[in-house]
């Protein structure tokens, strides 16, 4: 019997898109000979992106819906599509059609060939901006600086898993999920293709510059607990460096020169009351997430689905 496929997809105020990335991809689906189930997570949605979904579904029998409660964030919502998709493998793909669906029968080829995991390094389009590209490689030459798990630059969560991958990503309850690094650090047999990243078919980016910061402090403090051990190791420059300035501050003392002195202290004062709370706000991220993770809440939560 042909194996089956599940291709997840998270959306979020996407309607523009829907039934054009599921004709897209029932189209290259349809010669390769496995059976396929698609399901759209939809994220929280406000605009019409749900009822898109069930109109299709009740279209194609191999089309479902997930419908979380609110909006969860996209590593969230794919983590409910590998936890609720029944394929042998699994494939994730954005809902924008910036992951073409062509270079799924590439995917499942090599999976047949014995690798646990595909995944993707992408190229920008030449008409992304600038801020985006850089903006991202600057992220993942932090992450990679900063942690022990590498991720290579142009990752993205255009993947394919097989079900041993995704029976152990269920089983893991970690709160702020990282999806890319999670799965590198899982280990399993990969290979990595390259694709072109379309442009996005229709509607805007649901990544603004916040967002996408959040994303790139979530990643790193995800990975690593290096930015804590540097908060110390800049403590101490800095503390051995105020102390050698006191026989300075003594010396300028007798020479009766201590109130010229006060633009000094100000300085130094406003300086070391930066680098504190540079310190104390990264201890408190990590300390924000002991928080998350103790109270054990689930990453999404299901409103409804035809699953
Ligand atoms: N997405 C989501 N929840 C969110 C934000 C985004 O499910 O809170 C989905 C979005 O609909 C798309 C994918 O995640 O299918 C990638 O988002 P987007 O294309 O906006 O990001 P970009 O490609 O600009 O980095
Ligand atoms: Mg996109």
């Amino acid at each position: 019997m042909a194996k089956k496929v599940s291709i997840v997809i998270p959306v979020y105020n996407e309607e523009q898109n829907i039934d054009f990335i599921a004709k897209e991809i029932l189209a290259v689906t349809k010669s390769l000979n496995y059976i396929f189930e698609i399901i759209f997570i939809d994220d929280g949605s406000r605009d019409n992106t749900l009822e898109k979904i069930q109109l299709l579904s009740q279209k194609h029998p191999n089309i479902f819906s997930i419908e979380l409660t609110k909006n969860f964030g996209h590593q969230n919502a794919l983590k409910a599509g590998y936890d609720y998709a029944t394929g042998h493998c699994i494939i994730s793909m954005d809902g924008d059609m910036q992951h073409p669906p062509e270079l799924i029968s590439l995917m499942l080829k090599h999976w047949e060939n014995g690798f646990d995991i595909v995944s993707t390094q992408r190229t920008y389009p030449a008409e992304t901006s600038f801020f985006k590209k850089s903006g991202s490689n600057l992220f993942y030459k932090i992450i990679n600086t900063l942690s022990d798990t590498k991720i290579e630059k142009g990752s993205s969560d255009f993947r394919l898993i097989d079900r041993h991958v995704a029976n152990t990503l269920k089983n893991l309850t970690e709160n702020s999920i990282f999806m890319r690094g999670l799965i590198n650090w899982l280990g399993f047999k990969s290979i990595k293709i390259a694709f072109n990243a379309n442009q996005r078919h229709a509607g805007v980016s649901k990544y603004p510059f916040k967002k996408m910061l959040k994303f790139a402090v979530e990643g790193i403090t995800a990975f690593s607990v290096k930015p804590l051990y540097m908060a110390v190791y800049l403590g101490f420059i800095f503390s051995t460096l105020a102390i050698l300035y006191i026989p300075y501050v003594i010396y300028e003392h007798y020479l009766g020169k201590d109130v010229a002195g006060w633009a000094t202290v100000v300085v130094s004062i406003v300086f070391f009351g930066g680098l504190q709370l540079i310190i104390l706000g990264i201890i408190g991220i990590y300390i924000g997430k002991l928080f998350i993770q103790s109270k054990q809440r689930p990453n999404y939560i299901v409103r409804t689905t035809n699953l």
